[in-house]
């Protein structure tokens, strides 16, 4: 039987997959879909994490990442803002760092059940029962990694479940002429596009659009001509973009509400716990982050092969959610008012304007939706 299972195999779930493994439980990590795939993602990755992967081991140099240490923010307008980022990131797909995360965890004793959905998890006589669409699991402990929305948050009744939002999610990875150490934030009405070189000479282009703009002009090339490219940047590199996928990466419904760490006694982290908007660029560093908070609580309450009362379950539960309300919450809140910010042209080249007077105004934001490099409080407990 599993000490912990987890419930979807995005960073937040293979994080805490393998710092939990390291720490001597038994981990059953449940994913709906079969690695390598790709997700709708921004693709860039704060330098926040770096001392973390030292910490593990994990090394994404042979990726050849691109170094990013640039910011620009356009306007439909034209309008340019142009920022050095003091920390600054690195671009690397999730098809190829998921996958990696994955075969890391699974070489170090993780167990997978890929292809498998979760139906339902219900929580009697302090213990669980997880049901997919192949079997009934047991264990004292689930983590909640589904995702920014999933059909467990139905089954949980989770409020912003019911509270439809207007996002759509677009990405394509392509050829295009740009430079390799720069993010660009191409904003049009009700979006925005990031863009950045990621691994294997790709170059991934990420928007954010309004289901109302999709409904209007009825398929996603529209979509991208009429509204996307009315930015006069991000028209430039898909006139001249190489396609690399198919077919975009498309997902709805992308809601940046606020949604509780703890609900039903399961271990909420990454999206599932809060997600922050997009341009803020570091919602997979969060997810991260959130599990590093929730593997060191977790070690710190549960032991396998002891008795597991409910009382200290209480008191884990209540440490993981002041602990994630102290680093998250009003980084969240900034989130959701940027994000409402972002959309209007005319709010954006306010912004742009303000922020190229008001050089201090960015860094100040920057502080303000981003963490400090982060590392594992006791390295020995998750040594490998
Ligand atoms: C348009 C857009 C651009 C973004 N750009 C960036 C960026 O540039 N940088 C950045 O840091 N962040 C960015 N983000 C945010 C980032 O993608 C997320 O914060 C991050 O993926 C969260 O990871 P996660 O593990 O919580 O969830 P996910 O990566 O979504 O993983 C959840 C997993 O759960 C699985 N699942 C769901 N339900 C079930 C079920 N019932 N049973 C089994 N499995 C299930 C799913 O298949 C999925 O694999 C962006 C997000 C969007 C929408």
């Amino acid at each position: 039987m599993a000490d912990v299972i987890i419930v979807g195999g995005g960073l937040a779930g293979l994080f805490n997959a393998l710092l939990l493994n390291r720490a001597g439980l038994q981990v059953t990590l449940i994913e709906k879909k079969v690695y390598p795939f790709h997700r709708v993602c921004g693709e860039y990755i704060s330098n926040e994490v770096l001392p973390f992967f030292d910490q593990l081991g994990i090394d994404v140099a042979p990726f050849k990442v691109s170094h990013i240490n640039r910011l620009e923010v356009t306007a439909a307008s034209g309008a340019k803002f142009s920022y050095p980022l003091d920390l600054g990131g690195f671009g690397l797909s999730r098809y190829t760092f998921d996958h990696y995360m994955y075969q890391k965890a699974k070489a170090e004793g993780v167990t997978f059940l890929l292809d498998t959905q979760v139906e339902d998890i219900r929580f009697t006589n302090n213990s669980f029962e997880v049901i997919t669409n192949q079997d009934t699991l047991t264990a004292p402990l689930v983590i909640g990694a589904f995702g920014k929305r999933s059909n467990i948050d139905r089954k949980l009744k989770r409020p912003f479940f019911y509270r439809r939002s207007p996002y759509v999610g677009i990405k394509v990875h392509a050829k295009i002429n740009f430079p390799d150490d720069l993010i660009q934030l191409n904003n049009y009405k009700d979006g925005y596009c990031g863009v950045i070189k990621v691994d294997g000479d790709r170059y991934c282009m990420c928007s954010l659009a309004h289901r109302d703009d999709l409904r209007k002009y009825g398929s996603l090339e529209a979509l991208q001509e009429k509204i996307i490219c009315q930015n006069p940047y991000q028209k430039e590199l898909f006139d001249h973009a190489e396609i690399l996928m198919d077919k975009p990466e498309v997902i709805n419904e992308i809601s940046f509400e606020k949604k509780q760490p703890v609900e039903n006694h399961i271990l909420m982290s990454g999206d599932t716990a809060g997600m922050i908007a997009p341009l803020c660029g570091n919602g997979m560093t969060m997810a991260m982050h959130s599990a590093k908070i929730l593997s060191e609580t977790i070690y710190r309450y549960y032991r396998p092969n002891r008795p597991f009362p409910a009382q200290q379950r209480a008191a884990l539960e209540q440490a993981y959610e002041q602990t994630w309300n102290q680093q998250f919450a009003r980084r969240l809140w900034l989130g959701r008012q940027l994000q409402n910010l972002f959309g209007s042209n005319t709010m954006i080249d306010l912004a742009i304007r303000s922020l190229n007077q008001v050089p201090a105004l960015s860094r100040s934001v920057m502080e303000r939706t981003h963490g400090k490099p982060f590392g594992l409080s006791n390295p020995f407990s998750f040594a490998r």
